[in-house]
């Protein structure tokens, strides 16, 4: 009997990628055909995009049913999308790319080889950063860098979301529903196999980058704040170092009055002391209220997306989408 074809699903996330899908879908097309020996379907999450890829997209479904698309009610984030596409995702592997061809497609060949020589995640490792500012190149290695610092689990540097996993890792990446997401955090987390796949990340195809500084800076602070309990430590051992310089303070003054003839002028010491102490409490409860503000939206326990309509797949029934998804 003929053995059944490995299933291998892509999940694009897209926003307002109008400049780029023709061209991916062009190039996914041509891997398809190279790669016959898999049965690969395509899955776009189109997060709310406001130009013509709702249209597009829709209408390379209609095309060929191998083209899934899931339709978001509004622009939820990247790492909602790419959450989505591993919700209705129904394969034995699963990679996770760009929209922007960053990530060439033609890779997903070597990322599925290079597992199958016993891995169960296979990471995409940036050789270089083509087309990225000096900026961004620098201020990712030393964030990855701070965040490899702050937590247990090793996350692998200069990765991106560019990776593929097997059933057994997408299984319990379904099952994780925190709703502060940082999947290529997530991931490491889960554990079993993996490996790296060196390849040279290219430019953007076309348009503009749709991480802007604001963005970027929430997402590391969301890395941060959901994977470290470290700033909260960095704030006791602050407060006992300071305690400390207090104590110590105190000592020096009591010397100096009882067996010296100095006295410290007081008054512009006091007020120096409140003002870093003051200065000091608000940070801590900054960080306190970092930590609270996350078990508050936690504890609201919302849907972490909502989908307007999807094509060529079943929709998911529970809301929260915890049941593994049926499809056509
Ligand atoms: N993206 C998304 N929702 C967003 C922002 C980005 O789905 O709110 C998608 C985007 O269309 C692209 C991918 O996420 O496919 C990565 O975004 P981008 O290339 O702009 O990020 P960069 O490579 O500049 O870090
Ligand atoms: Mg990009």
């Amino acid at each position: 009997m003929l053995q059944e074809k490995e299933r291998v699903e892509v999940i694009i996330p897209i926003y307002n990628e109008e400049l780029c899908v023709d061209e991916l879908l062009k190039r996914l097309l041509a891997l398809k055909e190279k790669i016959n020996y898999l049965k690969m379907n395509f899955i776009f999450v189109n997060d709310g995009s406001s130009d013509r890829c709702p249209e597009l997209l829709r209408d390379y479904a209609n095309q060929y049913n191998f083209v899934k698309v899931i339709n978001f009610s509004r622009n939820f984030g990247h790492q909602f999308a790419v959450t989505a596409g591993l919700d209705y995702a129904d394969a034995d592997y699963v990679v996770i790319m760009d929209g922007d061809l960053q990530d060439p497609p033609e890779l997903i060949e070597d990322l599925y080889k290079k597992s199958k020589q016993g891995y169960d995640v296979v990471y995409g490792k940036r050789l270089r950063r083509k087309g990225e500012s000096f900026f961004k190149e620098h201020s990712a290695r030393i964030f990855y860098k701070v965040l490899s610092m702050m937590c247990d689990i090793k996350i692998p540097p200069d990765t991106g979301d560019f990776r593929l996993i097997n059933i057994d890792v997408l299984k319990v990446l379904k099952e994780m529903r925190e709703r502060h997401r940082f999947i290529r955090g997530m991931v490491p987390w889960v554990g079993f196999k993996s490996a790296e796949l060196p390849y040279r990340r290219d430019g953007r195809y076309a348009g503009k980058t749709k991480y802007p500084l604001k963005k970027m800076l929430a997402f590391a602070l969301d890395a941060i704040f959901s994977f470290s309990n470290t700033p909260l430590r960095i704030t006791i051992y602050f407060g006992l170092l300071i305690v400390g310089l207090g104590m110590a303070g105190a000592l020096l003054i009591l010397y100096l009055r009882f067996f010296t003839p100095f006295t410290i002028p007081g008054i512009s010491a006091v007020i120096v002391t409140i003002i870093t102490m003051a200065g000091f409490q608000i940070i801590m409860l900054g960080v306190i209220g970092e930590y609270i503000g996350r078990i508050f939206e936690e504890s609201k326990s919302r849907p972490l997306y909502v989908v307007k309509d999807v094509m060529n797949l079943n929709p998911i029934v529970t809301t929260q989408a915890q049941s593994a998804p049926t499809r056509s």
